[in-house]
C-alpha cells in the first residue's frame, strides 16, 4: 500500500472487529483503524501500518478497547410523558387493570403522544437517545405506536428521524401501528386494523418515513390473522416485517414472521420449537429483550439454548419504553441478557453489534474492516468480557459516528 492517507487515525487501543472467523471477539492488541471520509479504510496491528501514510488527525484512545458502534434495534423512545407514578402505585397494591381503567398504561402514554407537538416530543425523546448515544449506540431502531392514528403515527416517525439528524446517529424508523386498538376503535380491533392497512402503512410509505413495520401479536396485542392483514400490507408496500412475538403466550407468531421472511421476531420467551425451526429456515434474527423480561418478573426464558443451537442469530436491544422497559441503557441490557438469559459476553456484544444491525437490513456496520461504515465505540475497559460484567456504570469514552468524533472530553 503506497501513500495512503487517513483523515483520522485512531490508536492507543485493542480492537474488538468482531469479524467472522477471526477468533474470540476478533481481537486485534495494540490495534490502529484508518478512516477517510466516513468509511474504514484499515484495521490492522499498530506495527502493521503503511510505513508512508499520512495522517490528518490522530485520536489516542487511553490503552482502551474499540468496538463496533453499538446497534440498539428495539426502542420505543420517542413518547410524551412518564408512567413513574403507575410503578408506584402498583408497588403500593394497586393492580394494572385498575391502573387500565382509570386511563393509565398504554393509554396514558398515547393520550400524552398525541397531546405533544413535535418539538415538545423532541424535547421529551432527545434526552434518551442522547443516552444510548453515551453508552455507544451508533444506530437505533425506533418505533410508533403511541401516536394511533396517521398524523400521530407520522409525528413519531418524524420526531425519530429528526434527533437521528440532528445528534448525528443512524435512525431506522418501523411502523407499528398495529400496537394496541386506540380508544376511538375499542373493541373494534379489526375495523383498526382496516384503517391501519388502508390508510396509515401507505401513508408513512408514501411519507417515505417507515424503514419496516411491526406489528404486537399476542392475547393482549393482535391476533395471527389480524398480524398476516398488517404484513400483507406492509408487503404491498415494499417494507420489510418484523414482529413482537411469543412475548406473554405463544400464538405461533415467529413462524408467521419468518413465512413473510421478516427481520426479526422480538421478545421470544413462549417460541415453540415450530417458531424456532422456521426462523431458522428464513434467517429471521430473534432479537431478545432482557429489560421488559426483568421489568415483568417473568420466569420463561426465551429458548436460548435452542437457538444457538439451531443457528438462529440473535440480537439484544433495549426495548426503551414507558412501560415494560424504561431504560436508556445498552450496556445493563448486555448484562442482563448474560446473568438471565445465560448469553455469552460475546454473543452478546454480537447481538448488539453486526446481528442486531442485520435485524435492521443492515450490511454495513457491525464488524470493523475496510469498508465497513466508521462507526465505532472506545470503551475505557481492559477486556471486552467487561461491557457485559459490569452493571450501572458506563465506561464509553466516545463513539465515531460515519467517521465523526462524538467524545466525552476533548482529545
Ligand atoms: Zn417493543
Amino acid at each position: 500500500m503506497n501513500s495512503a492517507h487517513f483523515d483520522l487515525l485512531l490508536v492507543d487501543a485493542h480492537v474488538a472487529t468482531m469479524r467472522a472467523g477471526a477468533g474470540a471477539y476478533g481481537v486485534i492488541r495494540d490495534g490502529a483503524i484508518g478512516i477517510v471520509g466516513d468509511a474504514i479504510a484499515w484495521v490492522g496491528r499498530r506495527g502493521d501500518l503503511p510505513r508512508d501514510v499520512t495522517v490528518t488527525k490522530t485520536l489516542a484512545c487511553d490503552g482502551g478497547w474499540i468496538t463496533p458502534g453499538l446497534v440498539d434495534c428495539h426502542t420505543h423512545l420517542v413518547y410524551a410523558g412518564n408512567r413513574a407514578g403507575e410503578y408506584e402505585r402498583r408497588l403500593e397494591g394497586a393492580a394494572y387493570a385498575d391502573i387500565a381503567r382509570e386511563g393509565g398504561g398504554i393509554a396514558a402514554t398515547v393520550r400524552a403522544t398525541r397531546e405533544a407537538g413535535e418539538a415538545a416530543l423532541a424535547a421529551q425523546s432527545r434526552p434518551r437517545m442522547a443516552a444510548l448515544a453515551t453508552e455507544g449506540v451508533t444506530t437505533v431502531e425506533v418505533k410508533s405506536g403511541y401516536g394511533l392514528d396517521t398524523a400521530n403515527e407520522l409525528k413519531q416517525l418524524r420526531v425519530a428521524r429528526a434527533l437521528g439528524a440532528e445528534l448525528g446517529v443512524t435512525v431506522r424508523t418501523t411502523l407499528l401501528a398495529a400496537h394496541a386498538v386506540p380508544p376511538e376503535f375499542a373493541g373494534r380491533a379489526d375495523a383498526w386494523i382496516d384503517a391501519v392497512c388502508a390508510d396509515i402503512v401507505p401513508a408513512a410509505s408514501v411519507a417515505g418515513l417507515a424503514d419496516a413495520v411491526d406489528a404486537f401479536c399476542d392475547t393482549i396485542g393482535f391476533t395471527r390473522d389480524q398480524t398476516r392483514r398488517v404484513f400483507d400490507a406492509a408487503r404491498a408496500h415494499g417494507l420489510p416485517v418484523k414482529l413482537h412475538a411469543e412475548q406473554l403466550s405463544d400464538q405461533d407468531g415467529a413462524a408467521l414472521a419468518a413465512e413473510y421472511g421478516a427481520l426479526s421476531a422480538d421478545h421470544l420467551e413462549w417460541l415453540s420449537p415450530r417458531g424456532i425451526d422456521a426462523m431458522a429456515a428464513s434467517g429471521t434474527v430473534a432479537v431478545l429483550l432482557p429489560g421488559a423480561y426483568y421489568a415483568l418478573r417473568e420466569t420463561r426464558r426465551p429458548p436460548v439454548e435452542a437457538l444457538r443451537e439451531r443457528g438462529v442469530p440473535m440480537a439484544v436491544a433495549t426495548d426503551c419504553n414507558p412501560g415494560t422497559s424504561p431504560t436508556t441503557s445498552p450496556l445493563l441490557m448486555l448484562n442482563m441478557a448474560c446473568t438471565l438469559f445465560r448469553l455469552t459476553p460475546q454473543e452478546a456484544l454480537a447481538g448488539m453489534t453486526h446481528v442486531a444491525a442485520r435485524a435492521l437490513g443492515l450490511a454495513d456496520r457491525g464488524r470493523l474492516r475496510a469498508g465497513m461504515r466508521a462507526d465505532v465505540a472506545v470503551y475505557a475497559i481492559d477486556e471486552p468480557a467487561e461491557l457485559a460484567w459490569r452493571f450501572g456504570g458506563n465506561p464509553c469514552l466516545g463513539t465515531l459516528r460515519a467517521g465523526v468524533p462524538h467524545f466525552r472530553s476533548a482529545r
